[in-house]
């Protein structure tokens, strides 16, 4: 790690987020001699620090840790000059050349700026949840699954997420039932099969959550739903539950400056990264609201680096 207080007040690239994006975007500009800077911010190592087995990421026949795959990509990058530093990008002026960027009381000038700064998790916007967040409600099942031994989970959500965690909280949990707004899964075949066949977990379909029982004190003791069909409202008893409905892209400090998607989606031209300020190039789930893999984000992590060194080379820099 390199303490913010070392680095030069200029730089030729500078990277806002550290997951496979912002550290495969590290490795090649890396490599290419521009000694990168990358903003690690406040989650260090990207979503895949939030997950346990990560069986999809080639080169792994027998699967890795998550958090192990970051670190591996750190030291990778740092090897071969990137300068990682554990710290948060405040704010960015990307109206000229070289840009601004602040973080705390520290500004940086940068000739390119490569945007990775990936995605967040989606809340269902309910005041109960937000009180018991951390109180029995969470966004993050390899993070607290450990916490609910023997109890009863509910899981939000049809994608991916929801079953994957769903079906890793069954190695803790009693019992995981997974309530779905539709009678249909979007998630992946494979995944959807080990759920079926799994005996601790159930779905609970065409079913959105009103309300969070529960207090800060006791915790969640099970939660208010409602059937979107016939309109009937129950109460589930649970003692936890696990909000899994996707992400938000992390692109607010960029709003009014770079083009977005409705939902927030930085936009690249097209087969680049490049985005509509020339020099500012975006990676990774941040820009991608289709893929959203560790490998695809490590691709276009890739393709921002070489798009990067390339208009450095143009301007002779
Ligand atoms: P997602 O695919 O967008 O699914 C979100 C789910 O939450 C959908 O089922 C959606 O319902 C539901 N939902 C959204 N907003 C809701 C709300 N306000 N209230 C109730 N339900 C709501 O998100 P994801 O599951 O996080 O997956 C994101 C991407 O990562 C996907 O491309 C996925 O393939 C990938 N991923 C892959 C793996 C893996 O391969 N192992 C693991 C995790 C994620 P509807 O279905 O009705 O829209």
């Amino acid at each position: 790690m390199t303490d913010i207080s070392e680095l030069k007040s200029r730089h030729k690239v500078v990277i806002m987020g550290s997951g496979p994006a912002g550290l495969t975007a590290a490795l090649y500009t890396a490599r290419a001699n521009l000694e990168p800077v990358v903003f690690e911010g406040l989650e260090a190592g990207g979503q895949l620090t939030l997950t346990t087995d990560v069986e999809n990421y080639p080169g792994f026949p027998e699967g890795v840790m998550g958090p192990e795959l970051m670190n591996a990509m750190r030291e990778q990058a740092v090897r071969f000059g990137a300068l990682s530093v554990m710290a948060e990008i405040s704010s960015v002026d990307l109206s000229k050349r070289p840009f601004k960027v602040v973080s705390g009381d520290r500004e940086l000038e940068a000739d390119t700026f490569i945007i990775a700064s990936g995605a967040s998790a989606k809340m269902l916007g309910l005041d109960s949840e937000k009180e018991l967040l951390g109180h029995g409600v969470s966004t993050c099942a390899t993070c607290d699954g450990f916490f609910f031994k023997d109890k009863e989970l509910l899981v939000v959500g049809g994608g991916d997420s929801a079953v994957e965690e769903g079906a890793f909280l069954t190695k803790f949990a009693s019992k995981v039932s997974i309530v779905h707004r539709r009678d249909q899964l979007r998630a992946s075949k494979i995944l959807q099969e080990r759920a079926f066949n799994n005996e601790k977990m159930d779905f609970i379909w065409d079913s959105e959550v009103l309300e969070i029982l529960g207090d800060k004190q006791g915790g969640v003791r099970g939660a208010k739903l409602r059937n979107v069909k016939t309109g009937e409202v129950t109460e589930k008893e649970a003692e936890g539950v696990f909000v899994a409905i996707g992400h938000n892209p992390n692109t607010q400090l960029f709003k009014g400056h770079l083009d977005m998607d409705e939902v927030g989606y930085l936009i690249t031209k097209d087969g680049s990264t490049e985005t509509n300020v020339p020099g500012v190039f975006a990676a990774g789930d941040v820009q991608d609201n289709k893929y959203r893999q560790a490998v695809t984000a490590a691709g276009t992590g890739c393709m921002a680096a070489l798009d990067a060194e390339k208009f450095l080379e143009e301007l002779g820099e």
